[in-house]
């Protein structure tokens, strides 16, 4: 589908911000202003950009700040959501696009494990690339790159 990828995004934060004002979690963004609109599948990026988000939010302390960026490139889409949550165990991130894998650092906060092989499967359907970034107790950034086509 056709997208304005500006109030793409702005619509897909204010939905997350309800979410994350449970737990008095502050969402930041920044969003250039774009002059065209792109080709892309809009459920599959709605689905990509949900699940980070309410990942950065599920894993992070109250009272912290998730940050979400758009860049635009020549040929790229570029997203970064990036929290200063719970992060995620070294030796543990090989394993993170699996089904059902969850990190032994999470105690009691509940899912199944799917959100991030759904995401991959998405990004992999939209031509993508899909990479993070994280340390214990410091944070996470997951970065996803997508290729360009506009209108
Ligand atoms: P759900 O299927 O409801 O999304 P989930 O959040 O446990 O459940 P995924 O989204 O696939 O599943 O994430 C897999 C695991 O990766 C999580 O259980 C958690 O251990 C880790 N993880 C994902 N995102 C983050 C993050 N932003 N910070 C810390 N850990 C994360
Ligand atoms: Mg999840």
């Amino acid at each position: 589908s056709q997208l304005d990828l500006q109030d793409f995004c702005s619509e897909i934060i204010k939905g997350s911000k309800i979410s994350a004002k449970y737990r008095n979690i502050n969402i930041t963004s920044i969003i250039p202003e774009i002059d065209f609109e792109i080709f892309s599948d809009e459920n599959l990026l709605r689905h990509i950009l949900d699940n980070l988000l309410t990942n950065a939010v599920k894993y992070s302390p109250p009272g912290s700040t998730v940050h979400f960026e758009l860049k635009l490139t020549e040929e790229f889409i570029i997203f970064s959501i990036q929290d200063w949550g719970i992060g995620i165990p070294n030796q543990e991130q090989q394993q993170l696009f699996q089904p059902f894998y969850r990190a032994s650092n999470i105690g009691m906060i509940p899912g199944t494990g799917l959100g991030l092989s759904i995401v991959a499967k998405c990004v992999d359907a939209l031509q993508g690339e899909i990479e993070f970034d994280s340390q214990v107790d410091l944070g996470t950034i997951f970065i996803v790159k997508l290729p360009l086509i506009k209108v």
